[in-house]
């Protein structure tokens, strides 16, 4: 596979500053692996200070020209990067599965999802619009105008290798924004990749620029800098307070999208088949190890144990993998930390009187592939309901009423996505309102589209990605006020 993509140019291992790829100044590198096998892929330059530096300059010159494009002529560009990340689905897909482990077939899912961001943004580039506010004072007029932020920094995560770039670089170009990217340093090909398809789709040098190596140097660097005026960041609670804090200093506009603790609520009058589909899919997607997956679910006393039987043998039929294996829908989690994680989350369960149902340890094929796990009698104040499992492990609370079922929902600092099965309209509006949550799913387990607002409360992040919300969090406003007229 490696080699089929160096020849069409779409593997790549050098760092993207100023349309050119570059190696670390000092020449250093790190390895990247491969979850499914722990075979080394291949190194990627390693870089830090000096090279986010370039990235930066690189950043604040094209903002000049970029900025000033007319938004039709951007949106044209953006829409050839689409059409080409289309065209390459097939490998970009294949680079996904290969660094992060996902199935071949969600892997070409997930480029044709981020894809989707950079589609929706050309179109709406031209719909950026301004306002006209009617004046206390007749010889005055107030004019608001939309202008893109500047320079942005955007750090993303492991578990979407490919749609987290996307999500944030799309609607920041649309604006006129220009961008220094630095992915996750577990799966930088990807990213490599898609900036390469951009410099083949006319985005000139400069606009999107890429490094990767020592995160907190990158990330010092590009929160110290005063030509960097906007952070936008997809991964865990405890860095995303740190950035958010670092920013402070330079009083940059953040975006945050951190953790969740998803829960997934059943009344007895739902859909029994609709939820079990839903819940296997909103469980188990990426193994587990997506923001908005179902951590907790919550099953009302009266058709739990019937859900407990029907979802363990779901479950039990999940198979796991080499993500590139026909009929895989479970690969390995990114490392052996991940795995570590959730064993202990296991171990925490069962010892406060939890029971495995199904699965409950690795899986035989060793690595980090850990076996799709269901467990029964779990309480929401065991660790496993209260931290992002960011695994295949489904734990099942009992409750008795919608009061309570709200309660346990809302008692978490998280508050990102929720799921709620019922076939009661009142109660679906209901409790949807009562839930704490920036999105909530009714009778539907997968939210995201590029059309739809992305984003969570409390501690779950600030802001919202995608749709024409989406704009915002890359544009200033300001107010012209004519005068003496
Ligand atoms: P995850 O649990 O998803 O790996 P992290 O928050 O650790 O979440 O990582 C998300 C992104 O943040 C990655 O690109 C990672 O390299 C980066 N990162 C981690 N620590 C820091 C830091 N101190 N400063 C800036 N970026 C960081």
């Amino acid at each position: 596979i490696v080699a089929r993509l160096k020849s069409s140019g779409l593997f790549q291992t050098k760092g993207f500053i100023g349309g050119k790829w570059i190696d670390a100044y000092d020449g250093k590198t790190i390895e990247v692996n491969n979850p499914a096998t722990g075979e080394v892929i291949a190194s990627v330059a390693c870089m830090g200070e000096k090279e986010t530096q370039d990235a930066i300059s690189s950043a604040y010159d094209a903002f000049g020209h970029w900025s000033k494009l007319t938004a039709v002529d951007r949106s044209s560009r953006l829409r050839k990067w689409y059409n080409l990340l289309i065209e390459h689905k097939e490998e970009l897909g294949q680079l996904i599965t290969l660094e992060q482990g996902k199935p071949l077939k969600e892997a070409i899912g997930e480029v044709l999802y981020g894809a989707g961001f950079i589609e929706f943004y050309a179109e709406e580039a031209k719909r950026i619009y301004g306002d006209i506010i009617p004046s206390p004072l007749p010889d005055r007029r107030l004019f608001v105008l939309k202008q893109p932020v500047g320079v942005v920094g955007a750090i993303t995560p492991w578990n979407f290798p490919f749609a987290l770039i996307t999500r944030k670089v799309g609607p920041a170009l649309a604006c006129g924004c220009t961008v220094v990217v630095k992915p996750s340093e577990l799966t930088p090909f990807t990213a490599l990749a898609v900036a390469e398809l951009a410099l083949r789709s006319g985005i000139p040098p400069g606009v999107l620029n890429v490094v990767m190596g020592d995160a907190p140097k990158i990330g010092n660097y590009l929160l110290e800098s005063r030509q960097v005026r906007k952070i936008t960041f997809t991964g865990s609670i405890a860095v995303g307070k740190k950035l958010m804090a670092s920013a402070a200093e330079t009083v940059k506009k953040v975006s945050l999208e951190l953790g969740g603790n998803a829960p997934f609520i059943i009344f007895d009058d739902a859909d029994l088949e609709v939820a079990l589909k839903a819940s296997v899919a909103s469980k188990f997607r990426n193994s587990g190890q997506t923001c908005v997956c179902t951590n907790r679910l919550l099953v009302q006393e009266g058709i739990y144990d019937k859900f407990i039987t029907a979802f363990s043998n779901a479950v039990q039929n999940l198979k796991v993998g080499n993500g590139f294996s026909e009929g895989v829908s479970q690969g390995p989690l990114i490392n052996e930390a991940a795995v570590q994680k959730v064993e202990s989350l296991v171990q925490d369960a069962i010892s406060k009187g939890a029971k495995v149902v199904v699965g409950g340890k690795r899986h035989d094929l060793g690595l980090t592939f850990y076996e799709p796990t269901v467990i029964s009698d779990a309480k929401n104040e065991m660790l496993i309901a209260r931290q992002e499992i960011f695994g295949p492990v489904a734990p099942v609370i009992r409750f008795k009423t919608e009061e309570e079922a709200i309660q346990i929902a809302n008692d978490t600092d998280s508050g990102l996505a929720a799921y709620l099965f019922t076939n009661n309209i009142q109660r679906s509006w209901r409790v949807s309102e009562a839930l704490e949550y920036g999105m909530v799913g009714v009778n539907e387990g997968i939210y995201s589209s590029e059309g739809a607002p992305f984003g969570g409360v409390k501690q779950s992040g600030l802001g919202r990605e995608g749709s024409k919300y989406g704009l915002d969090e890359y544009l200033e406003i300001k107010c012209i006020c004519m005068g003496n007229m």
